[in-house]
């Protein structure tokens, strides 16, 4: 077999994945639903794959929006941050200890944005799960009990954080210390390079809630908290 040069495996790569999408579309007798394309990884940071279907989390966050936030949003943070990191000692590193070495440094604004952004999504995915939402148990609502009060407090304080949020950002409850917090970040900023273990998040970005929500933050913040919350991750968190 004859040396071919590398663009060929690229483009052939690319022409298979092509036709194969076109097969499967034709097998199923009809054009293939609306799905943005996720481009392949090609550095040291992958993107993890979607803990469920994406439309899984419908009707309180679409198919479609998962499709660009997922495939668009958090596809395009990692690999802006394979470019950025290329051929740099932060490629070889682990992307919690690249959110952490970047964080606070005027030289690595964009590498610690697109680092955290990737962490913070990954760890957003996880906060949510199909049929949530509720209330926790076990050791985690005694925390929230003690914490807030009551789970309600906990509620109204958490929902007030993530619609308080002025722009872009996050909501949190982490635990700071001994005790746990209701807290926001703006923008790409993340509780773990403030020393703080989060439990759960939700990404109050417009791209998050806009195609289902429009400007209604608050009510997709409400959904998420009546119906999406995975309160048995935030517990796995807690133990951790
Ligand atoms: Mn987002």
């Amino acid at each position: 077999m004859s040396a071919q040069p590398f663009e060929y495996f690229l483009n052939r790569r690319r022409f298979l994945t092509t036709l194969l999408a076109g097969s499967a579309a034709l097998a199923l007798g009809g054009p293939a639903p609306f799905r943005p394309a996720r481009a392949a990884a090609s550095g040291p940071f992958t993107l993890p794959p979607l803990p469920y279907a994406d439309a899984a989390l419908s009707p309180y966050i679409s198919a479609q929006t998962i499709g660009f936030h997922y495939g668009k949003h958090h596809q395009g943070y990692v690999n802006k941050l394979n470019e950025l990191v290329a051929g740099t000692p932060l490629a070889d590193q682990p992307l919690e200890a690249v959110v952490k070495a970047s964080a606070g440094k005027a030289d690595q604004t964009a590498i610690f944005n697109n680092a955290a952004q990737v962490w913070n999504h990954t760890f957003y995915w996880n906060s949510l799960r199909p049929k949530g939402g509720g209330k926790p148990s076990g050791a985690l609502a005694e925390r929230i009990e003690k914490s807030f009060g009551d789970f309600d407090r906990f509620k109204a304080e958490f929902a007030k954080a993530a619609t308080g949020q002025f722009g872009s950002g996050w909501a949190w409850l982490v635990k700071d210390g001994d005790k746990l917090i209701v807290t926001k970040t703006g923008n790409a900023d993340t509780p773990i390079a403030h020393g703080q273990q989060p439990l759960l998040t939700v990404d109050v970005w417009e791209h998050a809630y806009y195609l289902d929500y429009q400007n209604r933050r608050a009510d997709y913040v409400a959904a998420v908290l009546d119906n999406l919350i995975n309160w048995e991750f935030a517990a796995k968190n807690l133990a951790a």
